[in-house]
């Protein structure tokens, strides 16, 4: 801080332009003109002890004018000059910085002696001019006595201005008289009073600061340890203030006029920022109003939407009671909606349960209540051709679908049963059940209920659960929008059960024409009317479908297509599909009978004609690609033959213009049914369809091959996927007689291997299946039982004969015959007892090309449902013990059946 310092009689003059240092105030300047730079550099950086120079505050002269201070006249630069009273000449003037020398400036008469406290030097490139920065402190004031602005820069004789505490300066002889010592100015009541007020004012300012900033602390400090008179300047300094305010506290010498000033200057500092604060709050305070607005606002809608006077009558919820009105609910049912929607338009659209509870309500507005596809007058014989259109062959089921027509048609309300159409995939189910509703002009939904084993999925979740929805059934209503529907209940037998409820007892509700009037969704929480859907349900199987579902329905039994009739089905029905589907006709790609017989043996072999028809998709899908690139080589073939011609060879000679044929490149049905007409169409071989669908897949070699070694015999087995050919295979190892199954076998299937292997053991001498002194078949040997393929699970009784077959084939080193398979479940005593699915089994057999087929004698009343085709290519054979099937099994019978009964 500033100490009383001893002046020099001559000062260099530092000009600061409209500007002032104050002493005890610190300033940072750059110095770039000539002749400040001059001055710093001999006066501060070259000397070693660092100087003192004056700073001098300069004033242009325009600026003057419009105030009444003292005049002056210099140069102007980053700093600037002035000397009170006194004119100096344009002529004298230096000049800084380039500024125009013309420009008259005012010199103050008082400046302020400063110290470098740091001092940097610079060279600018690539100029290389040299610049200073200066950080100065302001020490005290002093006079102008005499100002030279010839030389490099300015000088000035000078007189000092400020008191201390051991004496007092004379400053000039002007003030000479003024000039008290400051000790006794200190004693001057006047000066003690100032000094209060003073202190008072720069501690209320320094405790806002604090507030503010939290900085005062320091500056309390030096409240407490500098003369007032120092104070004074400081504060001042501290903060912005005009040029005129600051010339007026440099030229106040006078301690108590300073102090004065100073107050006068802190206080005004003070009450604007008293002002400033003021209207900060007076700003925060406005902000908080309009908040307080919008919550009046929030809650006056609330009370308008409560008393039903909502103005606004294009908004979201207007829209949703619009709708719900035009939904026909029931009255009681429009009430509770009525309920809902008034308890969501108390709430705001933040709120919990807000979404939920719209949600709801959009359910409510959509479900169809009353709309209703009306329904035709029921023509049977139009829906007889219908079904004969869509449906090749199942005279019977289309049959009983037509009574089921005729019924409704006579009895419209009449509570049918249900009908559920039990088949392997693909055998049309889907299609049958879409076109009872096409006959009956009713639109069709179908419902998958494969996998659904949590009731909550028929009858939804409770709206307490977060992302409750309705079930799947309602779910259904709504996509269809009208509550008379053709209903599909696909996959039924594919529903279980867990520890989240039976979704069957859902379903008895649902199919109960009693119960149904008024079905109850967890979800929708009222009831809703389904008697009006017709219901159709499918499966693959009967024997998962619940007792008391099954009991609702009446089923339909599908059996697999026959070779032949899949032919049909493909020739009349999905080759034009599959054609009309790709953008194609017959007269671009025929697939010949044979070769789609082909497809049926080699590439497909399912009950159904599921597969059959993706097959002959592949076959659409390539056609279609060499349609397109035969189009293209039909343009590019003309475009060739023309350029070679010899007329054109000529036109090009003579570099004439070539003309051109355009032929469009685009290729749409239109123009791919031009290029075939043009070409023929395209024939599907048999080196097509090994190209397109690959080698094949399944051949009448197979049971052949795989039976050709001892062990092995053919089995039918029945699966959701209709009826298959199961090979079991046997084989013998060094062991100690153990019996090892594989083939994800169920408990029931290796009950039955115990079983066969039990009786073939039993009976080891009477089949001769040892030599004499043998009398135990296991001795040093395990057997291992294998059902191929190994990945799919398999269970049931059914496959008892072909296990002891394979075991008395194994044990006697004995083929069984390749075209011979069998199905039966066989007793511990051996005898050959019926089993299910016999029509599938014997399909299936005819499919893999099997010739004979080994049946329980029991199963003989089923074989009527077996197309007579399919039994005219076949051999029956009946069995009723177990030796009956041994002797079908062999070629040339059972040898050793003579030998049994001459036995028994
Ligand atoms: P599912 O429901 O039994 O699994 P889909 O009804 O889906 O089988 O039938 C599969 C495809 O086979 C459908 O394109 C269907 O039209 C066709 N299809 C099945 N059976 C016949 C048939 N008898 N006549 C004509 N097309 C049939």
């Amino acid at each position: 801080m500033a100490e009383s310092v001893e002046l020099p009689g001559r000062l260099a003059i530092l000009p600061f332009r409209n500007k002032v240092l104050l002493p005890g105030a610190f300033i940072r300047i750059r110095c770039t003109s000539q002749s400040s730079v001059k001055l710093v550099e001999q006066e501060l950086w070259q000397r070693e002890e660092k100087g003192l120079i004056g700073i001098l505050p300069v004033q242009d002269a325009a600026e003057t004018t419009s105030m009444d201070s003292m005049l002056s006249q210099g140069v102007g630069s980053e700093s600037g000059e002035r000397s009170s009273n006194v004119q100096v000449s344009t002529s004298d003037a230096h000049k800084v910085d380039g500024k125009n020398p013309s420009e008259v400036i005012h010199w103050h008469n008082r400046g302020v002696a400063a110290r470098a406290l740091h001092l940097s030097r610079g060279v600018e490139k690539p100029s290389g001019r040299v610049t200073y920065i200066v950080v100065l402190e302001g020490l005290c004031r002093f006079n102008i006595e005499e100002l030279n602005t010839r030389g490099p820069y300015c000088t000035a004789k000078i007189s000092p201005l400020e008191m201390t505490k051991s004496g007092y300066f004379l400053i000039s002889i002007f003030y000479l008289l003024t000039c008290l010592e400051m000790e006794q100015v200190e004693q001057d009541p006047d000066f003690v009073t100032l000094s209060r007020q003073f202190k008072a004012i720069a501690m209320e300012l320094i405790s806002i600061l604090e507030q503010k900033q939290k900085t005062g602390g320091r500056i309390k400090v030096l409240l407490e340890t500098l003369p007032f008179h120092k104070l004074a300047d400081i504060f001042v300094a501290s903060f912005e203030i005009s040029f005129e305010e600051q010339l007026c506290m440099l030229d106040s010498v006078d301690p108590k006029v300073r102090l004065s000033k100073a107050t006068e200057l802190v206080d005004r500092h003070l009450q604007s920022i008293r002002v400033a604060e003021k209207i900060t709050q007076k700003v925060e305070g406005q902000l908080s109003k309009s908040q307080k607005e919008y919550l009046l606002r929030q809650q006056m809608r609330a009370i308008k939407e409560e008393l039903g006077d909502n103005d606004d009558d294009e908004d979201d919820l207007a829209s949703l009671e619009r709708k719900m009105q035009n939904a026909g609910m029931p009255s009681n049912i429009w009430k509770h909606a009525q309920r809902e929607l008034r308890r969501l338009k108390k709430m705001q659209p933040q709120q919990p349960g807000y979404n939920s509870s719209r949600v709801y309500l959009d359910l409510l507005a959509d479900l169809p209540w009353q709309k209703a596809s009306e329904e035709q007058e029921l023509d049977l014989k139009a829906a007889k051709d219908h079904l004969d259109c869509d449906h090749y062959g199942l005279v019977k089921i289309k049959q009983r679908i037509i009574e089921y027509l005729a019924v409704r048609k006579l009895k419209p309300d009449a509570r049918g049963p249900v009908l559920c159409f039990v088949g392997p995939p693909g055998v049309g189910k889907t299609s049958l059940a879409s076109s009872i509703a096409a006959a009956l002009g009713r639109k069709f939904i179908r419902i998958s209920l494969g996998g659904v084993k949590d009731e909550a999925d028929i009858r939804g979740h409770r709206r307490t659960y977060i992302g409750s929805m309705p079930g799947r059934l309602i779910d259904g209503l709504k996509r269809v929008g009208v509550c008379n529907p053709v209903m599909l209940l696909d996959e039924i037998d594919k529903t279980g059960s867990d520890v989240r409820g039976d979704p069957a007892s859902a379903l008895l509700e649902v199919l109960d024409p009693e119960q149904n009037k008024s079905f109850n969704d967890h979800y929708l929480n009222v009831p809703f009317d389904l008697s009006k859907v017709i219901f159709v349900a499918t499966a693959n199987r009967m024997q998962p479908i619940p007792p008391p579902l099954l009991d609702r329905m009446e089923v339909i039994e599908l059996p697999g297509y026959t070779a032949e009739e899949k032919l049909r089905i493909a020739m009349q029905h999905l080759i034009p599909r599959v054609l009309d589907q790709h953008g194609l006709s017959s007269a671009f790609l025929q697939i010949p009978e044979d070769m789609v017989k082909l497809v049926i043996q080699r590439y497909t072999r399912e009950a159904g004609v599921r597969n059959l028809e993706r097959n002959l998709a592949a076959l659409a899908r390539a056609a279609a690609v060499r349609v397109a690139e035969r189009e293209q080589a039909v343009s590019v073939s003309k475009d060739v033959h023309k350029i070679t011609s010899p007329l054109l060879d000529n036109r090009l000679a003579e570099g004439a213009e070539m003309e051109m044929e355009v032929i469009p490149m685009v290729v749409n049905n239109h123009e791919i049914s031009n290029a075939f007409r043009i070409a023929s169409p395209l024939v599907v071989d048999e080196a097509m369809l090994e190209k397109i669908l690959g080698p094949p897949r399944f051949d009448d070699q197979e049971a052949a091959d795989r039976v050709a070694t001892p062990g092995v015999s053919v089995g039918l087995v029945w699966t959701a996927f209709g009826g298959e050919v199961q090979f079991v295979e046997a084989t013998s190892v060094v062991g100690n007689g153990e019996l090892r199954l594989t083939g994800q076998l169920g408990d029931v299937i290796k009950e039955s291997a115990q079983i066969a292997l039990t009786w073939v053991r039993a009976r080891v001498e009477d089949l001769k299946l040892a030599a004499a002194e043998e009398t135990d078949l296991l001795q040093g040997k395990d057997i291992h039982i294998h059902f191929p393929a190994g990945a799919v699970p398999k269970d049931g009784p059914s496959a008892g004969v072909t296990l002891v077959t394979a075991l008395v084939s194994l044990f006697s080193q004995k083929n069984v015959r390749a075209d011979t398979a069998m199905t039966g479940e066989m007793t511990l005593r051996g005898l050959v007892l019926p089993v299910g699915g016999v029509k599938d089994k014997v399909l299936a057999a005819h499919r893999y090309g099997i010739k004979r087929v080994i049946l329980p004698e029991r199963n003989l009343k089923d074989l009527v449902e077996v197309p007579a085709d399919v039994l005219s290519s076949l051999e029956i054979l009946v069995a009723k013990r177990m030796e009956d099937v041994l002797e079908h099994a062999f070629d040339g019978g059972c040898p050793w059946r003579q030998h049994q009964h001459s036995k028994l």
